[in-house]
């Protein structure tokens, strides 16, 4: 048996199809973001970091820093044990009440990350209500998808944001039997906004539960940062949303918040949540320290919009294409991995910009793209800089041909 060749040959596939992927080393300092140095043997250089989705630049906040400080010298660094077995530290018990709260709902659960909340929160849901046809946009995240996978349950895809075809498939399903639709309120790569109110609709028409992943949204939209829910006022129309810690929070951690019931419910029952250490006290505290912030902090929000707008006025003014949606997300399409990855490296090493490729299988075959996250600290020199080092690496490689390997 030859294990070794095994392993080689599945990586060698990946280089074939330009969807290798090179992990850059970057050494991020406090007070620095959106500069970071890039790590390259021994070698470090100066950079600009514009695909964190450190969104609002909360994760170097000299309030949020001191606040983790304070907690880990009050608190230590471990949680000491899962949420039943002396993990179930008063910081993390605080930090879902900020949640429930933060949502308009009666409860909150907290998760190791927003993957896990996705995946352990779908499948223990999926799983209790047993005889359940769940209906998935197609454009979902892995993490729902494997929490749908995971539970077995019967499926649905429905056309991306596409309430006509979702009310065409779940139309032909008994009224009795139990129905949940997931979707999101910002898809990640495209920066688009979910439906949600003609989703609701047809949720109320046909009885079914709803669940909301708003992890690209919490902190960024609403008067109180809690997402496009409370920007369109739609908090009690969903039944489920699900949020993330580790992005516009500038921490680590996700949840979901809901019922009383369905809380207990999946709190009770999902694996994912029971067996694993408890979030440390002190980051619990600090996730609730940058909730309380962006509650009452509107200036990050509005400087990270007027960034957004003025990179997208620079991008149309210089011809470079992009998907021109409403949010903070500004996706520069490619549509070649190869050419992708190119102009990735060429705005790396000639002009310290750093755009990560997006490539198959984050984004459709075809589709590959530069996204684009600016933040409340890019300055205005900064986006013009970016724009014509984009520029110069579409125009250097132009005239290259490459192999379509859809
Ligand atoms: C990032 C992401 C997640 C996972 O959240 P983490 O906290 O990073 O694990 C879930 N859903 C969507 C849409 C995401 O983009």
């Amino acid at each position: 048996m030859n294990y070794s060749d095994k392993f080689k040959a599945s990586i060698n596939k990946l280089k074939f199809e330009g969807r290798y992927r090179y992990f850059n080393e970057i050494e991020r300092c406090a007070g620095q973001h959106p500069n970071a140095y890039w790590k390259v043997n021994s070698k470090s250089s100066e950079i600009i970091v514009w695909c964190s989705n450190d969104y609002l630049g909360m994760s170097q906040n000299d309030l949020i820093i001191k606040s983790m400080i304070d907690s880990v010298k009050c608190m230590g660094t471990g949680s000491g044990g899962t949420r039943n077995i002396s993990g179930n530290s008063s910081a993390i018990v605080n930090l879902e009440k900020e949640l429930a709260i933060l949502h308009n709902k009666k409860k909150a659960i907290v998760f190791s990350s927003g993957y896990v909340a996705n995946e352990s929160s779908i499948s223990t849901l999926l799983n209790i209500l047993d005889d359940v046809v769940v209906f998935s946009d197609e454009k979902n995240h892995a993490s729902i998808i494997n929490g749908i996978k995971k539970s077995g349950a019967q499926k649905e895809i429905f056309r991306h944001n596409d309430y006509n075809h979702l009310e065409e498939l779940i139309k032909r399903y008994p009224i009795e039997k139990h129905k949940v639709i997931i979707f999101e309120s910002i898809y990640s790569m495209d920066g688009d906004f979910g439906d949600i109110k003609n989703i609701v609709k047809i949720a109320n028409k046909y009885k079914a539960l709803t669940y909301l992943d708003e992890v690209h949204a919490v902190g960024m939209y609403g008067q109180t940062g809690a997402g496009v829910t409370e920007k369109m006022n739609l908090q009690n129309s969903i039944d489920i949303i699900q949020g993330t810690l580790g992005k516009a929070y500038g921490t680590m951690g996700g949840y979901i918040s809901s019922s009383e019931e369905i809380c207990d419910a999946i709190r009770s029952y999902a694996s994912g949540f029971i067996f694993t250490t408890a979030m440390p006290p002190a980051l619990a505290k600090t996730a609730t320290e940058s909730i309380k912030y962006l509650k009452n902090s509107d200036s990050e929000r509005k400087l990270q919009q007027r960034n957004t707008a003025i990179l997208k006025k620079s991008l149309l003014k210089e011809n470079i294409d992009f998907l021109n949606n409403n949010s903070h997300i500004v996706p520069v399409m490619v549509n070649d991995p190869i050419r992708c990855s190119e102009i990735s490296n060429i705005l790396l090493n000639e002009f310290g910009h750093y755009i990560q490729p997006i490539n198959y299988p984050t984004v459709p075959k075809g589709t590959e793209r530069l996204r684009i996250t600016p933040g409340p600290l890019h300055t205005d020199e900064m986006i013009y800089d970016l724009t014509i080092s984009l520029k110069h690496a579409f125009n250097k490689t132009n005239n290259i041909v490459y192999k379509n390997y859809a």
